[in-house]
């Protein structure tokens, strides 16, 4: 079996094929794992959160990705819940993010501060979601490529054509993200520009989404005093350097959540485009002997999981049902 891609979907997808036995090559066309959007992503395992904006599915879904996620990478996951904070002037955002959203519970400022003391006295409430988790992406995609590794898994970067791979196998996954944007018409692109700020004066245990009406953000804490600021949301399949409308907006929100990032460094700028269909649900097609899984949008780390059993079951098992297989 070739995957084609070794971003989160193709990774995680080899990896159930792999664990059920299958032998599996990687194909992947840059020199390096997670050359597209995963690289870019802020790893938020966040169901609960996500159903502000999304369909019921992202949500129970996406709810059985962090048991897989500590599953397959036990060290790497860090369960420590989301806090959703907004201005005192934008209360009425946390009062309309609750009424779309359930499993969390409200905060005061006592408890606020005790969650996250380096925010005491900045919000007077808060939504606070236990049971969502968070990883590092580009620490888990290395260390996912060394379990697919162990496991038997053949990585082949950049040499590879696709008249090879053709010729070398039966069954082929595309797993290439928006490269598939010029060959199908349902998908678009999505572009999320985000920063790295680095910063030892202030200290995070978990993701913190700042709600704002037109710019809401989050930052999400890495190892050593580094912050993952995202992202945007834009119509757009530009993947030029970030704009600096988009980066004075990302930079005022990390400030507004806490004047200590106005003395950070600024890291790295990145973009990334999220691949998307119409109803920003993933989706699993077939043409002849290739599967494709695409459609990730805002959720690849939270949604490949459930993909990627599927679509391994749909190869073993002509019976399985995946209510995101779209039939040909
Ligand atoms: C700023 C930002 C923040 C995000 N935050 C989150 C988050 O917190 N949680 C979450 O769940 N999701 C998040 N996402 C979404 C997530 O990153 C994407 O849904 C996901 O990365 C899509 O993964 P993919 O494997 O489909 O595509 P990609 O990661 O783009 O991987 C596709 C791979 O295919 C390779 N490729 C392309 N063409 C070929 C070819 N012909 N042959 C071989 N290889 C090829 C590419 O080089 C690339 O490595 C975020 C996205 C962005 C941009």
């Amino acid at each position: 079996m070739v995957i084609k891609g070794a971003g989160v979907v193709g990774l995680v997808t080899a990896y159930e094929l792999a664990r059920r036995g299958i032998e599996v090559d990687v194909v992947e066309q840059s020199e390096r794992i997670g050359a597209g959007a995963s690289w870019f992503a802020g790893g938020m395992l966040a169901p609960w959160c996500e159903r502000e904006c999304a369909d019921e599915k992202v949500e129970r879904v996406g709810a059985t990705a962090i048991e897989w996620w500590q599953t397959a990478l036990p060290d790497k996951v860090a369960q420590e819940g989301t806090l959703v904070v907004a201005a005192a002037r934008d209360t009425r955002e946390l009062d309309r993010f609750a009424t779309r959203t359930t499993g969390y519970r409200w905060l005061d400022a006592d408890q606020i501060a005790k969650l996250e003391p380096d925010l005491a006295g900045r919000f007077s409430r808060a939504l606070y979601f236990p049971r969502e988790a968070h990883l590092d992406p580009r620490e888990a995609l290395s260390s996912l490529r060394d379990t697919l590794e162990a496991m038997g898994v053949r990585f082949h970067f950049g040499q590879m054509t696709d008249a090879t791979v053709d010729r070398r196998v039966d069954w082929r996954i595309d797993c290439t993200g928006s490269a598939r944007l010029p060959d199908d018409a349902a998908l678009r692109g999505v572009r999320g520009e985000m920063l790295y700020l680095r910063t030892g004066d202030i200290q995070l245990s978990r993701p913190v989404r700042f709600l704002h009406p037109r710019h809401p953000i989050y930052v999400v804490p890495r190892r050593q005093g580094v912050f993952m600021v995202g992202a945007t949301m834009i119509e757009s399949e530009l993947s030029g350097p970030i704009t600096a409308r988009s980066l004075m907006e990302l930079l005022n929100a990390a400030y507004a959540l806490h004047p200590a990032f106005g003395e950070a460094q600024i890291t790295e700028t990145g973009t990334g485009i999220r691949p998307a269909y119409p109803n920003n649900l993933p989706r699993i097609t077939r043409s002849g002997s290739i599967y494709s899984v695409n459609g990730m949008y805002r959720h690849g780390f939270l949604l490949s999981p459930a993909l990627a059993h599927d679509v391994a079951e749909l190869l073993l098992n002509p019976d399985h049902r995946s209510e995101f297989y779209d039939e040909p």
